[in-house]
This record gives C-alpha cells, sequence and structure tokens, in this order.
C-alpha cells in the first residue's frame, strides 16, 4: 500500500508525501514540500509542521546540525510553501503524538528550501474553528486548503468515481449534453446567454438535459447516464443554489420497477463504499404512495428516522361543534392532529411561537391541546367541545400522558404540510432523531400528474412536462368541457397519477423522475392540458414531438442532486459545504466577483442595452 503511495505520488520536488513516513522509514534519507501548519521556535531548534493534502510530519530544524537548514528556516511563517530534505529519525519516547498517523516520527531538516512565501492568512488553517462563511468565501483556496472541508471534497470526487464504476459495469453510456440550449422548463427560471452571432436571439442554461437524455433514448443509447451542471435561476437555500451537478440517468424498455430497481441497487452499492461506516436504515428502501406520504408525516418528503406521525381526526371530530372544525370539514377540507411526545407542559409563548410558525406555513390557525401527567386534556378550545370529546380527540391523535398535541384544520394538503413542517422542526429540537449516522432513504410514488393552476386556469405539471401517467390513469387525462385547452379544478385530469419516482434521503429529496410518455398523441395531449396550445408546443418542445414521430421505445430515468447527497452523506447542512466554489445565497462568487458589469462595447456587440436601474432605496 505505501510503496504503490511513494511511486504514484513521489515528484521532482518530493521523495514522500507528509502524511505517511512511520518508524520503518526511521533512517532514510526523504524530501517533502509542503505548508507550515505551525511553528515553535525554541532558539536552537525550530518545530515545523509540514502539512500537505496527505496529512503532517513534525520537522525538527536544529542549528548545530544544519546552521544553513537552521538559517533558512528562522524567517519562515505559517504558510509558507517549504521544501525540506533530511533523515527520518523515531521521535524520542514520550514525545511521540499519537493523534497523527506520522506521530512516531520526525524530520530532521539537512536543507530547508523556501518554494514560497505568504501572507498572514485572514482565519487561521490550523484550527478547525469556523471563520464568517463571506470571508471563507472570498478566499475559498484557504478554506480548502483546510483538512475538514478538503476531506468533503475527496468523500464528493470517491462517489463521482464510483458512479462513473457503477453506470459502466451497468452497460451505461456517459454522453455530455451542451450546455448552450433552448429551455427545457423544470419549474424555475432559465439564466439565458445572448447570441452574437445572431442578434436577438438566445440560449437557455440548462435546468437539466431532460429533452437531450429522451432524444438520446430515441437514438438507441439504452442505457445514458451523465454528471450534469445544472443551472437554476431561483432563489437559494440550504439545499438549492443556482448551480448544482445532478446524476442523470435515462433506460429504455424500461418499467417503472426496472428504474426503481436500478437505482436503488446503485444507490445501496456506493452509499457502502463512500461511507462504509454509516448504516443504510432499510433495505429494500420503503416506498410510500405520496398519499400516504402526506397523510402520515405531512410531506412529499418525510423524514421516517422518527415517528411522531399524523392521524386523521375527521370523525373524531364530526359534528363538534368547534366552528373551525366544522367549517372546514363541511368545505371538503381535512383536520389532522400529531402528539409531540412530552411537551404537555408547554408555556404559552411556545404554543404562541409554533402558532405563528404554523401561520407563515400557510394555516390559517393551530389548535393545541395538552395532556396532563395524570392523562387530563386541557385546551382553549375544550369549553367549545362537548364532554368527553377532547379526550377523544387525544387518544385519536395518538398522545399520552405528558404529550402536546397539535391539530390543523384546513383544505386538504395545506392541512397536513402545516404539521409536516412543525414535525420537521420539532422533530430536530427534540432531538427525535436517535441515530444520526443513519442514512434513511425511501421512495415516494403515485404522485398527481398536475397541480391546478388556479391563475392561469391549467393543470401544471407537478414533476416535469414529460411525466407518464399511470396506463388505467389515461383516460383522466382530460377535461369535463372536453375542449382541453378549457381546464378546471374538477377536471377528471386532477385525479390522474403520474409514473413518477422520489427518491428521499433523512427527509431532503434526493431527486426524482419518472416513466415518460414516449407517445406523441399522449404527449401532445397532455402538454395541451398543462395550456400549451399546439403551435406552442411545437415551439417548445418541437424535436421532441418530431423524434416521436420516428420510433421512440418507451423509457424513463432520474436525476439525483450530487451536493445533497454529498452534504447528507458528510453531514452538512447545507450544500455550499460540499462545493469547491459555490455561489453565497444572493448569487454571487466573492472570489472571483460574479456577476459583474460587463464593457459597453461587449453589450453592443450583442445589440443589447442595459435599462436605466430604478434609484436604490
Ligand atoms: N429532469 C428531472 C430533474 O432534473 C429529472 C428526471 O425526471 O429525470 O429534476
Amino acid at each position: 500500500m505505501t510503496d504503490d503511495r511513494r511511486i504514484t505520488l513521489a515528484t521532482a520536488y518530493r521523495t514522500h508525501t507528509a502524511g505517511e513516513l512511520r518508524p520503518a522509514d526511521a533512517g532514510s534519507e526523504v524530501t517533502l514540500a509542503g505548508w507550515v501548519h505551525r511553528r515553535r521556535d525554541l532558539g536552537q531548534l525550530i518545530f515545523i509542521d509540514l502539512r500537505d493534502r496527505h496529512g503532517l510530519t513534525q520537522v525538527v530544524i536544529d542549528a548545530t546540525e544544519s546552521p544553513a537548514a537552521h538559517e533558512a528556516a528562522s524567517g519562515v511563517r505559517n504558510e509558507f510553501v517549504l521544501r525540506v530534505a533530511g533523515k527520518v529519525a523515531n521521535r524520542r519516547e514520550g514525545t511521540e503524538n499519537e493523534k497523527l498517523s506520522t506521530g512516531q516520527i520526525e524530520l530532521r531538516a539537512e536543507s530547508v528550501e523556501v518554494l514560497s512565501t505568504a501572507e498572514t492568512p485572514p482565519f487561521p488553517i490550523n484550527d478547525a474553528k469556523d471563520a464568517e462563511e463571506p470571508l471563507r468565501l472570498k478566499y475559498r483556496y484557504l478554506d480548502l486548503r483546510r483538512e475538514q472541508i478538503n476531506r468533503r471534497m475527496v468523500v464528493r470526487s470517491q462517489l463521482l468515481r464510483a458512479l462513473s464504476e457503477v453506470h459502466h459495469r451497468h452497460g451505461f453510456v456517459e454522453v455530455e449534453t451542451p450546455l448552450l440550449i433552448k429551455s427545457t422548463p423544470e419549474g424555475a427560471r432559465d439564466f439565458i446567454v445572448p447570441s452574437r452571432v445572431q442578434p436577438g436571439n438566445i440560449y437557455a442554461l440548462p435546468q437539466s438535459p431532460q429533452q437531450l437524455k429522451q432524444l438520446l433514448m430515441v437514438a438507441g443509447f439504452d442505457r445514458y447516464f451523465q454528471i450534469a451542471h445544472c443551472m437554476r435561476d431561483e432563489d437559494s437555500r440550504a439545499d438549492r443554489g443556482p448551480e448544482f451537478t445532478q446524476l442523470d440517468l435515462e433506460m429504455s424498455f424500461v418499467s417503472q420497477e426496472d428504474v426503481m430497481g436500478f437505482v436503488e441497487a446503485m444507490v445501496t452499492e456506493v452509499t457502502r463504499s463512500v461511507v462504509p461506516d454509516r448504516p443504510i436504515r432499510a433495505t429494500p428502501f420503503p416506498r410510500l404512495s405520496y398519499r400516504e406520504a402526506i397523510d402520515r408525516y405531512g410531506s412529499d418528503k418525510p423524514d421516517v428516522r422518527f415517528a411522531m406521525e399524523l392521524h386523521d381526526l375527521g370523525e373524531v371530530v364530526a359534528g363538534s361543534g368547534f366552528g373551525v372544525f366544522d367549517s372546514a370539514i363541511e368545505s371538503g377540507g381535512r383536520v389532522f392532529g400529531m402528539a409531540v411526545p412530552g411537551m404537555g407542559g408547554a408555556s404559552r409563548s411556545q404554543t404562541d411561537e409554533l402558532t405563528e410558525k404554523a401561520k407563515r406555513s400557510g394555516a390559517k390557525g393551530l389548535v393545541h391541546m395538552s395532556v396532563g401527567p395524570e392523562g387530563a386534556v386541557t385546551s382553549p378550545i375544550a369549553k367549545f367541545l362537548g364532554e368527553g370529546r377532547a379526550e377523544q380527540i387525544v387518544e385519536a391523535a395518538g398522545a399520552s400522558a405528558g404529550d402536546l398535541v397539535l391539530i390543523v384544520a384546513d383544505a386538504d394538503i395545506v392541512a397536513q404540510e402545516v404539521l409536516g413542517e412543525l414535525r420537521a422542526e420539532l422533530g430536530q429540537r427534540l432531538g427525535l432523531v436517535t441515530d444520526q449516522d443513519e442514512l434513511s432513504y425511501l421512495w415516494v410514488h403515485s404522485f398527481p400528474m398536475y397541480k391546478w393552476d388556479a391563475d392561469n386556469k391549467r393543470w401544471d405539471a407537478t414533476h416535469n412536462p414529460f411525466s407518464g401517467v399511470y396506463p388505467e390513469d389515461e383516460e383522466l387525462l382530460t377535461t369535463s368541457s372536453g375542449d382541453l385547452l378549457s381546464a378546471s379544478p374538477t377536471d377528471p385530469a386532477g385525479r390522474a397519477r403520474a409514473l413518477q419516482h422520489d427518491l428521499v434521503l433523512n427527509g431532503w429529496e434526493l431527486g426524482g423522475g419518472s416513466i415518460r410518455i414516449h407517445r406523441h398523441d399522449l404527449l401532445e395531449r397532455s402538454f395541451l392540458l398543462q395550456g400549451h396550445p399546439v403551435e406552442a408546443q411545437r415551439a417548445k418542445f418541437g424535436a421532441v414531438l418530431d423524434a416521436f414521430e420516428y420510433g421512440a421505445p418507451p423509457h424513463g430515468g432520474i436525476a439525483l442532486g450530487i451536493d445533497r447527497w454529498i452534504a447528507l452523506l458528510t453531514s452538512q447542512l447545507n450544500i455550499r459545504e460540499v462545493q469547491a466554489f459555490p455561489k453565497t445565497g444572493t448569487g454571487s462568487d466573492l472570489m472571483l466577483g460574479a456577476p459583474s458589469p460587463v464593457e459597453p462595447a461587449q453589450l453592443a456587440e450583442l445589440g443589447l442595452q442595459l435599462a436605466p436601474r430604478p434609484p436604490s432605496r
């Protein structure tokens, strides 16, 4: 093992890396090159911890042994780049460092050469303590020198390598698709690039290679994959930025089971090889229908590492006489509740805070009931409920003594999702996830094909516009009026289920995909329901529609977010921690200084003029 490394990593500047010398090397003449991690000057003796990506080696520079080396080392400071030659020696007994892989030895310097000097860095490189993020992003090359983040980039590289290996082994062909394309809608705004040679015409940067990978299926590549860079002009969040990387794949002649089966085996294998110490909670991955995920967890990306499930209280509150419940049910809405363990003693300000949060998530209000240590139920709404009803409600919510029951009455989905957000937050706050190492993958399937867009009076695709429909639901792709372009919220189309599959990991959506529509007639019908008249379809999706006239195989695929995946595998809360050069939350590259103004001549060449900016307030 060590020998292999010596062969591959030795260069004109070094014989070894700073992480590999061991007692067996004592007596050898070696040369190391790296950065000054720490320096202690004891006069005659100077100690330098020399660092490279592979580790640290203690260098001892003794003025009596090597006066020239001592002279050269006396002016160096942290982060200088040195080349040190000398002899490996075992450390004196009692001075070994058990925490370092090289802690048994030291390098007695015979020569020290300064390859590069360094200013004092804006934050210490030799300290794991976190500096302010803007400073870390401005000096990202220094941040990346630090061990923790450097290690995450290595895990990322290992994941990419494992992905490439497993896909090639399973007969996938890696195809790169262009960055300058025509818009492929994935529900976000496009970044656009004006053409110089065709003034007035504009490319879109890919939100995903969706159409191209489907065209590759028509071209006969029955298994395609790509580590694809995607750009979506949307506001950043912890799990989302303007630029990201996804594992994109597509397969032909497959059922949904074939796609999910391959992806599950691939994800399991890659996880085990990249983070062998982290247990996968369940294989095969659990599967939840969208309806089950919403009704049990209030989310289409549930974290099932803890219970605290939602309960449908529709029956138990029916006819309770409490207006909020009654009117929700009369108008076709739902009443759901959830028992929060041990929070029965919550103070007024705690319940007020939860109510505020529920309102921010879109609820009109939040009802709470406390179960005392002896089981007595108290609630601000108790006086509106008849004898014994409060007790029935807390029982139906699955609460026991000492719990707090939270109830939301609202439209279907809204009620559950509000509780789902509270569940996610309280699950964290109360530390309900007992094993932080566990990786809980699960599938969510049977999503609705469409969601009603009240502003535009049309059916929008819930995922991507090419998603297929369950064969038995195909006849539902219609409107009550019969005219597909004149839709209404009660159309049969609202009940159609998509052949969509999302992969969830620890409460984050890792990715999603589907079996696609591969028939021209059906795709045209689905696009009409989505509000695209035939001419508009031709302008937007002409290539795919044409291609489907030339023999399209049944096909489907998925895309998984690489940044999210690495963040979860390395226990990070923000994807910026696993991207080498991320943008800030407002889309700036603080290191390169992008985005930035361009020369007027460059704009003129593109036939562009900037509108005057509104005065800043
Ligand atoms: N194109 C989809 C996305 O980027 C994934 C897919 O359906 O394969 O989310």
